[in-house]
């Protein structure tokens, strides 16, 4: 393994117990796998619900996704957490929010028994559940990102609303995003992502793994510290299939919904 000089980065996990559906768990080991292929040290903490946490003590944030019961459950802790969170964003500190902790990572979150839960604002967008009986947004995606493109799962009834000027992660290729109306995916936030892509996400993205980890490199240890190259030959090789299915899925969904639409 090469010799990292040292290095270490912090990493903290919110809620990991919780927080965890179509193993959202595995963007911590891909970080950590990456980290230590360039040989940095990765501490990841699981921050649970009423731990002691300083945002501000991190290189790098993640919150996996959620159903609303698991929202339920977070949602004042995090709501607590949230100038401190908002703060060390705007700081500058590398984060992803996957779906249930995406949504929570914006202002508010009107659940499938319109409850309001109260996001923490790091992205200015809304989401709306239409309800139960609503027709869940499920099945991979493909997306255009300013770090190319992008592959994931979403299975989300939430519907998403940006604010005005508030940046998506990536445009839709294939698949529904944040609402299935506006084409738009996700949100960026100064060195914050938010999707709904699980997969996990990290794993086969690795161009979005090593953004969120040049970022943490670079204000642990300044501009100067860049991160290696990998070789990336697996990770790529998963993240073609990923696409390659998805386009064709695509094409067979459009074909479905043609017959469907010609047996009428
Ligand atoms: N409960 C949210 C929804 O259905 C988020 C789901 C998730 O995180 N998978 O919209």
């Amino acid at each position: 393994m090469p010799d990292g000089d040292g290095r270490r980065l912090r990493l903290a996990h919110l809620y990991a117990d919780v927080m965890n559906v179509y193993g959202d768990r595995g963007n911590a080991i891909a970080l950590r796998y990456r980290c230590e292929a360039r040989g940095i040290g990765l501490d990841i903490d699981g921050v649970g619900i009423g731990a002691a946490f300083d945002p501000a003590a991190y290189d790098l944030l993640i919150i996996g996704g959620g159903e609303d019961r698991e929202q339920r459950r977070i949602a004042d802790d995090l709501a607590a957490r949230g100038p401190a969170i908002r703060a060390a964003i705007e700081g500058g500190l590398p984060a992803l929010a996957v779906c249930g902790g995406f949504q929570l990572f914006g202002e508010r979150y009107v659940d499938s028994e319109r409850g309001v839960l109260q996001g923490i604002g790091v992205f200015r967008l809304e989401t709306r559940h239409p309800g139960e009986g609503a027709e869940r947004a499920i099945g991979n995606v493909l997306l255009q990102t300013e770090l190319g493109e992008v592959v994931g799962f979403e299975n989300h009834g939430g519907r998403t609303w940006l604010a005005d000027g508030q940046e998506p992660f990536g445009t839709v290729i294939a698949g529904r995003g944040n609402n299935g109306r506006d084409g738009s995916e996700g949100a960026r936030a100064g060195n914050a992502i938010g999707t709904y892509l699980h997969g996990s996400l990290l794993p086969k993205n690795p161009a979005v793994a090593d953004f969120l980890l040049g970022k943490a490199l670079a204000r642990r240890y300044g501009e100067s510290a860049t991160l290696e190259p990998l070789d990336d030959g697996l990770e790529e090789a998963a993240r073609l299939a990923a696409s390659a299915i998805t386009r064709r899925g695509r094409g067979e969904g459009v074909g479905r919904r043609l017959r469907g639409l010609l047996r009428r």
